[in-house]
């Protein structure tokens, strides 16, 4: 071969290996850069059903903000709101640093800004998304409720969920005594002793919310210092039945039915020692919620949603993300908000650029091309409000009985209630649904020793034979229930 010869074969050669290596993914892709087996052509979305323009899954403050600014953008949105809608902000007590108010209750501060939303016609799912396919555009998502959407872009808002300590009875008595949420759980522990473990804001605000209540409130810390920030150490400091445990980590958990007792040592001394105790909250951070996007390309490598300089575009296009499943540095949901917003905006620019406005999204409206199902089978469950009440309707009857205990305050009680009432629908005639207050029918917690909530209790020919601890989705609800009807 002559030296012209090899350097044609050479070229030749390498054109292949690029092209081949493309198609195979051998090459990292910049952020904005298509994968390319994803087109974006208005073709494909022409004749289907279902459509979504922006599809935003999560309900927290990131997801709620995309919601407005999509909407207001005049996008078709819809916020699919998961298994804790508002997130986690309806977990805490009070916010004092969400700009623009100085004191403002988590839950209302949600509401408000998923009403704001709503105001500009952003719609709620209330539903979770059990699978995103990002193979092809528009992209499928999937639900519990069993709906298919097919969306044009996607702000994925999920957040992130309390992190476990790994302790042995960590996972035994999970629901009974230990927590990960205070605001939930601290009215039962009047006059009770409590640990929190956790060095941070959220351990403090456990720590403070349970003071309101217990006798006494422990706080481990692992170093030597917390890192909370400086008011709410203040205001622990002030709390006289909080007391804090530095340079202490626990070891085991201990108890009988409930937690009883925590095994902990002290670095400096090596010291073992046992607190009596009837609670363990953890607050020692969060991980992403990130499960829909397992070994796609759009995590690093702490887990995260990777989200390209300045803006909340992620490495495929037309999926963003806001809030704390891309944000590991600051994790307020101040921060959130502002990347929700962002995210919003980042979809519009994206959906503009595909061409889907104007008089094509006109078109699609015409055809009654955009998903609509928001209904959910739902049934009302009626209210057992005393220990009389259920000794007349449930204790010596024939029948399948379910109890959904619940407090006002408690955000997962909110979130489970939907799922009673759609199985209340659904098992019609098989098995009769009742919801209680704990604060109204106090006897009737004590009397069945109810020890969190949300709680459920199903009795069968007046016998317990279940019992089930905190929200759960629909899908492992009816299956505790199929599984208590194929008992009989
Ligand atoms: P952080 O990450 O701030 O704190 C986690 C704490 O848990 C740290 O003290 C850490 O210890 C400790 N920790 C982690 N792992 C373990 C372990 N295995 N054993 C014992 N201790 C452990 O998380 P937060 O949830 O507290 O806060 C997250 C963000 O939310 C922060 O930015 C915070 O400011 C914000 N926030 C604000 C609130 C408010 O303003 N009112 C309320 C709640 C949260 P170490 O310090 O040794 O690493």
């Amino acid at each position: 071969m002559n030296k012209r010869n090899i350097i044609l074969v050479t070229a030749a050669a390498a054109i292949l290996f690029v092209l081949y290596g493309q198609r195979a993914g051998w090459f990292k892709r910049s952020a904005h850069e298509a994968p390319s087996h994803v087109t974006f052509s208005l073709d494909q979305i022409k004749n289907k059903k279902n459509l979504v323009d922006i599809a935003v899954i999560g309900s927290g403050p990131a997801g709620w903000s995309a919601g407005l600014y999509g909407a207001r953008l005049g996008n078709y949105t819809v916020v699919i709101d998961g298994n804790m809608p508002g997130g986690q902000l309806t977990r805490t007590s009070f916010i004092e640093n969400w700009p623009g108010l100085s004191r403002v209750r988590g839950q209302a501060a949600m509401d408000h800004l998923a009403g704001q939303a709503k105001s500009f016609g952003a719609e709620e799912l209330k539903d979770t998304v059990t699978s995103v396919d990002l193979h092809a555009w528009p992209y499928t998502i999937k639900t519990e409720d069993g709906h298919t959407l097919y969306a044009a872009s996607i702000v994925v808002a999920t957040g992130s969920s309390p992190r476990n300590v790994n302790i042995p009875g960590e996972m035994e008595f999970y629901g009974r005594g230990v927590s990960t949420c205070a605001i939930c759980d601290a009215p039962f522990f009047k006059n009770k002793n409590a640990i929190v473990i956790g060095g941070g804001d959220s351990a403090a605000e456990e720590a403070l919310q349970l003071a309101v209540y217990a006798k006494k409130v422990t706080v481990l810390v692992r170093k030597e210092a917390m890192r909370a920030s400086y008011t709410m150490q203040q205001r622990l400091k002030a709390a006289h039945n909080v007391e804090i445990l530095t340079e202490v980590e626990p070891e085991r958990i201990t108890g009988v039915d409930t937690v009883k007792a925590v095994e902990v040592r002290f670095k400096k001394t090596n010291e073992l020692k046992v607190i009596q105790t009837d609670g363990f909250f953890i607050a020692i951070g969060h991980h992403p919620n990130t499960a829909l996007f397992q070994g796609s390309q759009l995590l690093n490598e702490k887990g995260y949603i990777k989200v390209h300089a300045h803006t909340q575009e992620t490495t495929m296009p037309g999926i963003f993300a806001a809030g704390d499943v891309e944000d590991d540095l600051y994790r307020q949901a101040g921060v959130a908000a502002g990347h929700g917003i962002a995210a919003g905006i980042d979809a519009d620019r994206f959906l503009r650029d595909v061409g889907l406005s104007g008089k094509f999204r006109d078109t699609l409206k015409k055809g009654k091309a955009y998903f609509s199902d928001f209904y959910v089978e739902r049934a009302e469950i009626a209210t057992l409000p005393s220990l009389a009440a259920f000794n007349e309707q449930i204790a010596n009857k024939k029948g399948i009985f379910v109890l959904d205990f619940a407090g006002k305050n408690c955000p997962s009680c909110k979130a489970m209630l939907p799922v009673v009432e759609s199985a209340a629908s659904r098992y019609a005639g098989k098995m009769t649904f009742f919801k209680v207050d704990i604060d109204e029918a106090k006897d009737l917690v004590m009397s069945l020793k109810v020890p969190k909530v949300p709680y459920i209790i199903v009795f069968k020919d007046g016998v317990r034979v279940a019992f089930f601890n905190g929200a759960m989705s629909r899908t492992e609800f009816f299956g505790h229930l199929n599984a208590i009807l194929s008992q009989e």
